[in-house]
């Protein structure tokens, strides 16, 4: 039997629902654009990992914020999911030419937007400032808050050593063998102004199909954030499918650190925070152990290949969880 399943549901959605969406990178920006086609932008705060954060080239980058932002205002390389379409690499090739990194690919379009904000930085701005004033100008409605405006870089545990995120994730190519996690500095950390606010007034709080390990655990790190979580009781999408991510690692760490990947373990990471559990059809043999954990189910297409599979899954999700939190 499919539990709560959203069919029975009016088509249309209470207009002043306040829903709170924590982000990645790549799956987090998806569903993250399907809510902000489905709701009105003034109920939809997208709070972002920025663990991944890093100093390069004497730029500040963050990568989350940047794939969210990028893909919220129509700008994102459909075909990489970061980054910027109609990009050209001509600074990158001459900086290779003279002897310089470039590992870290960064395009002309993507690095005048480094050049700026990093600018503003030496300004004293901070990067919730910075973030909002980027989203005015790209025409981004809906708020977009990075999680803290304090410095909490992912550091990763490899058989190797330990390795800031981005030497892992890009350099290494997430080869190295992972042991856990590290959000350097999380601990002192304040959340930025907002966020513990728009959790707690949110009907809904939804976990995007974002990386558990090195996208959402961040911003759980956050003092105050997880409790905030836990008390509005969430929902979360699946980012692994009949077994596999996606796209991105996240099913090689889950393996690495000794656990089955699955729809199933994803459940389990984060099941007290959850009151729903949102996975694809294809894994609807999960849903009675997922029952098991007192976390109701959704299954449906969580796969998102076009811009209305977003909107059609941020719809479902929507009505799942306005309906659990009316039920509970
Ligand atoms: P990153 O910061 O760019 O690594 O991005 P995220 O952590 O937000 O997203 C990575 C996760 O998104 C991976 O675990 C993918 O499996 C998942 N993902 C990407 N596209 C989709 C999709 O269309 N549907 C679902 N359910 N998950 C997706
Ligand atoms: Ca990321």
């Amino acid at each position: 039997m499919k539990a709560n399943s959203a069919s029975r549901l009016p088509h249309h959605l209470p207009a002043t629902a306040q829903v709170v969406a924590l982000a990645g990178g790549v799956g987090g920006a998806r569903l993250a654009d399907g809510l902000a086609q489905v709701l009105p932008p003034e109920n939809l705060t997208i709070i972002v990992n920025t663990g991944d954060d890093f100093e390069h080239l004497g730029l500040y980058i963050c990568p989350d914020l940047d794939t969210v932002c990028y893909t919220l205002a129509g700008l994102a390389n459909p075909a990489t999911g970061w980054g910027r379409a109609d990009e050209t690499w001509q600074a990158l090739e001459s900086l290779g030419a003279l002897g310089g990194p470039t590992w870290f690919r960064l395009g002309d379009r993507d690095l005048g937007l480094h050049l700026e904000r990093t600018r503003r930085l030496r300004m004293g701005q901070n990067l919730s400032q910075v973030t909002r004033h980027f989203c005015r100008a790209l025409g981004i409605a809906p708020t977009v808050l990075p999680m803290t405006d304090d410095a909490t870089p992912t550091w990763v545990y490899t058989i190797e050593g330990e390795l800031p995120f981005q030497e892992y994730f890009v350099r290494r190519q997430c080869q190295p063998q992972v042991t856990g996690f590290r959000f350097e500095g999380a601990e002192r950390a304040r959340p930025s102004p907002g966020v513990l606010e728009a959790l707690n007034k949110a009907d809904l709080v939804v976990i995007c199909p974002s990386n558990p390990w090195v996208s959402i655990d961040p911003i759980l790190a956050i003092p105050g954030v997880r409790p905030a979580v836990q008390a509005r009781r969430a929902v979360a999408v699946s980012p692994i499918i009949c077994g596999e991510t996606v796209k991105g690692p996240a099913g090689k760490m889950f393996l690495e650190l000794g656990i089955t990947p699955s729809a199933l373990a994803v459940a389990k990471h984060y099941a007290d925070l959850l009151a729903g559990f949102v996975l694809d059809r294809e894994d609807e043999n999960l849903v009675e152990q997922i029952h098991a954990l007192q976390v109701q189910t959704l299954a449906t297409d969580i796969l998102m290949k076009t811009p209305q599979d977003r909107a059609r899954l941020a719809k479902e999700v929507i009505e799942f969880g306005l309906r659990l939190s009316c039920t509970s």
